[in-house]
């Protein structure tokens, strides 16, 4: 049984309290609190998610919320419809050479340990990592091309999640927008938890704008998802 509103959003003022990393910039940013059976996980914020208090709210952001329009997702169904996580939820600062700081070890360990409250909390049934080191907290991965357009099962604390690994879509990197990354990247956005995944929030949509049905809304969207993502499952 997954938690609570009330239960994420204790989590999340817990959250955006921390100070446990002595090099990385706060606040720690989190996204709505929404019970979802779909979890994203960002790499960690640049300044403009600080300043905003928001994930993805930047240029990845636009190229991300790009992808999920791709297949009938929009920004603010997406944000109202899916948790976003990430590995570390504070600004890393930059590199000497412009580039963001790539968190230290023991920065995605402390950080980790509210990812792993969430995944608890949730229990999600399809994750989606965004970045390698999104990815690398749930599979060892060492070329994106290994792993993007492909669907996996992991086994999670509580119970099992299907995966499906995307690229970052930060601008740094050219990797989604030429070949093989980009055919790559559309076979990941094709894969049946993700048509699912569409399908359902799109009747979540639907269901959300009719008065009156909101605990109807909330567990329907969760019953509906898992109904369709065990039928369409082709791993
Ligand atoms: S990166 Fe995570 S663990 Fe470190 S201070 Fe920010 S919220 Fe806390």
């Amino acid at each position: 049984m997954s938690a609570s509103r009330q239960a994420i959003k204790r989590h999340q003022t817990r959250l955006r309290q921390c100070a446990r990393c002595p090099h990385m910039t706060g606040p720690p940013v989190t996204g709505n609190a929404v019970v979802s059976p779909v979890l994203l996980v960002g790499q960690a914020p640049g300044p403009k998610e600080i300043e905003s208090r928001k994930p993805f709210a930047w240029t990845a952001g636009k190229t991300l919320f790009g992808w999920f329009s791709q297949i009938g997702v929009e920004e603010n169904v997406f944000r109202a419809g899916v948790y976003m996580a990430a590995v570390c939820r504070c600004f890393p600062g930059k590199t000497p050479r412009g580039g963001d700081r790539v968190p230290s070890r023991e920065e995605v360990d402390n950080c980790g340990q509210w990812l792993q409250a969430e995944l608890r909390l949730l229990q999600p049934k399809l994750v989606l990592p965004v970045g390698k080191l999104a990815i690398q907290q749930f599979m060892p991965v060492t070329k994106l091309d290994e792993v993007i357009g492909k669907q996996y099962r992991v086994h999670l604390e509580k119970g099992t999640a299907d995966i499906v690994p995307l690229p970052h879509p930060s601008g740094a990197s050219p990797w989604h927008r030429v070949e093989p990354g980009k055919g790559l990247l559309q076979r990941a956005l094709a894969t049946s938890p993700l048509v699912s995944f569409s399908l359902v929030l799109g009747l979540w949509l639907v269901l959300n704008n009719i008065p009156g049905i909101r605990r109807m809304r909330q567990e329907g969207f969760r019953q509906s998802f898992l109904r369709k993502s065990l039928k369409d499952r082709r791993v």
